[in-house]
Parts: structure tokens; sequence; C-alpha cells
């Protein structure tokens, strides 16, 4: 039964016991890491979902329409995501793993804070891809999703230059697997920790919820953050029901001390 579910004090404190002795920590995040960047999440009031459902793939691809709209709506928003800083959360892990303590981050966000925060590339681990790159759906070919934006003045809707075929954010829709190597390295990082953190994620979007429960299955220890109960609760060590940013960053300052305080270690 997991402990600490009556406040966010004693939970906090909990979860310090539990984390405290881990030599090999992996963080598993989602979009409710990046709800106090601005970003919202997925099934929250107001969230994506509510607002714009995204397309399917088949729908992306055989429909025109589909596409010219969302080269519309992305012209529009995607210097907000492109400007949008990592917040206390972000930056609390991001301490943790200068220190040591951190190992990697799997994450299903398409937003690229935890890089901006600092977490090493080659450590972060996108699910569901990203939307800082633009990818043509035939050949694959990628860029970088600022040149493509700076097209869209002349060319609204963006073709491959390599084959023509049709290009979007190299995210995961509806009906797409999740990329390959991101996917193997989490499972292999899954195995290999003592203690995984979940932080911000519902664990409903499937087969990437399943990762917390590889985790599991290994040995190794389960911390949840979360505003709102998640389907593996029961599996939980500690569940902490409090705002990422918050509980983040007591977690680090009482693993690595006041002396590191945020941004300055
Ligand atoms: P989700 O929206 O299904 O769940 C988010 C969870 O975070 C909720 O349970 C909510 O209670 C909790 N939460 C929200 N703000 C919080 C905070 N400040 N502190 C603690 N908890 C908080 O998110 P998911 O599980 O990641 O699934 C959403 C899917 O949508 C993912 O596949 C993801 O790729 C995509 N998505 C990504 C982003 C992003 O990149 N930032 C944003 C929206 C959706
Ligand atoms: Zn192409």
């Amino acid at each position: 039964m997991a402990d600490g579910l009556e406040g966010q004090g004693p939970a906090v404190a909990t979860l310090v016991t539990l984390v405290r002795p881990a030599r090999r920590i992996v963080a598993f995040t989602g979009a409710g890491i990046s709800t106090e960047s601005g970003i919202p999440d997925y099934r929250g009031p107001g969230g994506v979902w509510e607002r714009n459902a995204p397309p399917t793939l088949s729908d992306f691809r055989d429909n025109p329409e589909t596409r010219r709209q969302y080269w519309r709506d992305r012209r529009r928003n995607y210097p907000t995501l492109r400007d949008t800083q990592p917040n206390a959360g972000h930056v609390a892990l991001a301490r943790l793993q200068r220190a040591g303590l951190l190992r990697s981050v799997i994450t299903q966000n398409i937003d690229g804070l935890h890089q901006k925060s600092g977490i090493a590339g080659d450590t972060t681990f996108e699910l569901h891809g990203t939307a800082h790159v633009v990818r043509c759906l035939d050949c694959r070919a990628t860029w970088p999703a600022e040149q493509i934006q700076a097209k869209l003045e002349t060319e609204p809707l963006p073709i491959c230059e390599v084959c023509g075929g049709p290009l979007r954010a190299a995210t995961v829709l509806f009906g797409e697997s999740m990329p390959e190597t991101p996917l193997r390295r989490a499972i292999a990082a899954a195995n290999a920790c003592d203690l995984m953190l979940v932080v911000g994620s519902s664990l409903v979007v499937q087969p990437a919820a399943r990762i917390p429960e590889i985790a599991v299955a290994s040995g190794a220890r389960l911390a949840i953050v979360n505003h709102d109960p998640t389907p593996l609760d029961d599996l939980a060590d500690v569940i902490v029901r409090g705002s990422a940013g918050q509980v983040l960053t007591e977690l680090a300052d009482a693993l690595l001390g006041d002396d590191q305080a945020a941004g300055s270690g």
C-alpha cells in the first residue's frame, strides 16, 4: 500500500526517504510536468484534447485540408512553444542529474523542455517524438522546425524538398508506433533503474504507460508525483499529490542541500 496519500508535506518527506538510498534513478514524465511552463496538458480542463483533438495519421495523409489547417495552426502556435521556458520541476530534475543522482528522463512530452533545462540530450528518451523537428512522412528526411517555419510565409503547405511527400512535426500520432531507438533505450533504462520517479502523467496513454510497470517488474521502487490518481497507484511505494515544480524542488533541496539552490548548482 502506498504511503503519503494524506498530505503533501508528509508525502514529500516519505518521497525523500524513498529516493535517498536509490542509486539508479530514472524519471518518467508526462504533460503535467510542463503545465507550470504554460503548456496545457492533455486531459485537464482546457487541455489540448478538449480544444483541438490531434488528427489521425490516415486523416493527415489522405486529406490536404487537414494538412493545410495543421500548418496554419502551427505557423501561429510554434513560436510560443519554441519560446516556452522550463519550470522549477524541469530545473530540479536537471539539478539531480548534474549531482549524479538521476540517470535519464523518459518523457512522453514533445516540448523539448527537459533538454532546455539541462538534461543531457542523449539521456532524454522522447517516446512520442519532438515538436522541434519536422519530418517527411514518406522518405523520413528531417529538418529543424525553425527552418520550415521560416518558409511558411511563402509556402503555407510545405512539402519535402527531397521527394515531394507531406511534412509534419516528428511527433507520434494515433495509429503510429513509437520511435524505435528511444523506446528501446527507455525499456533498457526501466529494466536497469532502482527507482522510477513518475511526474505529471495520467499513465493512461499506451503503450508508454507500460514503462513504469516494466521498472517495477524488474525490482525498482516506484514514486508518483501527480495531481490526479493513476491506474498504477496501487504499484507505487509513494504517491505525492502535489505540484511537480514544488515537490521536485523540495526533493532536490532535501537531497542536495540548500547550498545548491535552483539554477546555481
Ligand atoms: P496527461 O495530460 O494525460 O496527464 C497529465 C497529468 O498530469 C494529469 O493526471 C494531471 O493531473 C497531472 N498534472 C497536471 N499538472 C500538474 C502539475 N503541475 N503537477 C503535478 N501533476 C500535474 O499527460 P500524459 O500522461 O503525458 O499523456 C498526454 C499525451 O499527450 C502524451 O502522449 C504527450 O505526448 C502528449 N502531450 C504532450 C505535451 C507536452 O509536450 N508538454 C502536452 C500535452 C500533451
Ligand atoms: Zn521526403
